[in-house]
């Protein structure tokens, strides 16, 4: 729930178990693993952070750094779905039977479509061939969930047509969001703001982008085997309208990075680049909010490897 500081050292933890609230002392340094979300609140609550949300919350100022929670960036992505003439996995995953079968091949065999990604393909493009590196990830599922049962995960509820989807997102986008603590209080979730799209230039390449899926959509190969679009849908056509759309559909693709970047200057990050935090001691923040920027592609792998680096980091310093 909260780091505990004597001056400017962090000196260990305060935690809840069975509804008490316990601490523990650290015996030399405090680490600090809670994700891209979890890591700025935790931080904030303990009193570092931006000084005026601090003081607006009643918590005591330990170390001013307005860069806890800010420098949001996030993959953003949307779906563009169609009807298919050819069988998709929803023909075997909507009905109770295709389900229970799916599942002891699985379990029995560890095949079939339980055994798969959600994405069946996937790459990379560009947006603008002058570009000299892609700036957009393409996925493609081979189902699809327009009309989920009220009250069911849309992922259980495949439509009853053959669906599939043509999705992307966004590799380097330049809108930033932050992550706020609301109260003094940790089962308080924090305010996320995403501020998607706040960019022209966001949005500009993402519309090109998803012009780009239409291509691919109308390509001979693809064309002979959709019957229809129905995500947008063909009445949606001018570019404001496709922007329209993209703003109300798009969603996170769950890479939220850099709410405590890493750099060597104060005044612009969190952590220093042997992940210490800024203007005190003792204390280490090792997970994807130490992103000074987010990477092309997914996050998994980099996050496993800021933890493989940083362990090596603490070594180090132990010497
Ligand atoms: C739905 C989803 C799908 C994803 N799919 C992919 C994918 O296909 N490929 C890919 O590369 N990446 C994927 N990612 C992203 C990837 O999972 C993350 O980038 C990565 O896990 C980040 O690692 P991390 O160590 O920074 O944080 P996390 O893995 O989130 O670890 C933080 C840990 O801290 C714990 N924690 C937080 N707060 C507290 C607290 N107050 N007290 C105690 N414990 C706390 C959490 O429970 C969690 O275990 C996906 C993410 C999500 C959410």
């Amino acid at each position: 729930t909260r780091i505990l500081f004597e001056g400017k050292r962090a000196v260990g933890i305060e935690y809840l178990q069975n509804g008490e609230t316990k601490t523990a002392r650290a015996g030399r340094e405090v680490i600090l693993s809670g994700g891209s979300i979890n890591s700025p609140q935790l931080l904030q609550l303990s009193g570092v952070g931006p000084s005026a949300l601090l003081g607006a919350l009643g918590i005591p100022v330990v170390h001013a750094n307005e860069n806890v929670g800010a420098n949001l960036q996030d993959h953003v992505g949307i779906n563009y779905t169609f009807k298919g003439l050819l069988p998709t996995l929803n023909q075997i995953l909507r009905p109770w039977w295709g389900k229970l079968m799916v599942g002891m091949q699985y379990v029995l065999l560890r095949s079939g479509p339980l055994s798969l990604s959600m994405n069946n393909a996937g790459g990379f493009f560009r947006t603008d061939p002058a570009l000299s590196r892609p700036n957009m990830q393409l996925y493609f599922q081979a189902f699809s969930t327009v009309i989920p049962k009220s009250g069911e995960r849309p992922i259980l509820t495949p439509d009853p047509w053959p669906g599939f989807s043509i999705g992307l997102s966004n590799c380097r986008p330049s809108s930033r969001g932050e992550i706020m603590i609301r109260s003094a209080n940790p089962r308080d979730y924090p305010k996320i703001v995403a501020n998607a799209f706040s960019t022209e230039a966001d949005i500009t390449e993402m519309l090109a982008a998803v012009k780009f899926i239409r291509k691919i959509a109308a390509m001979p190969a693809m064309a002979e085997i959709i019957e229809e679009e129905v995500l947008p849908g063909p009445s949606i056509t001018s570019d404001a309208d496709l922007i329209q759309d993209l703003r109300k559909r798009s969603g996170t693709v769950y890479h939220p990075v850099s709410t405590c970047r890493m750099g060597p200057d104060a005044a612009r990050a969190v952590v220093d680049p042997r992940l210490r935090v800024h203007g005190l001691a003792g204390l280490r923040v090792i997970d994807a909010s130490i992103f000074p920027d987010n990477i092309t592609g997914n996050t998994n792998a980099a996050s496993i490897m800021t933890g493989w680096k940083g362990a090596e980091l603490v070594l180090e310093d132990q010497k």
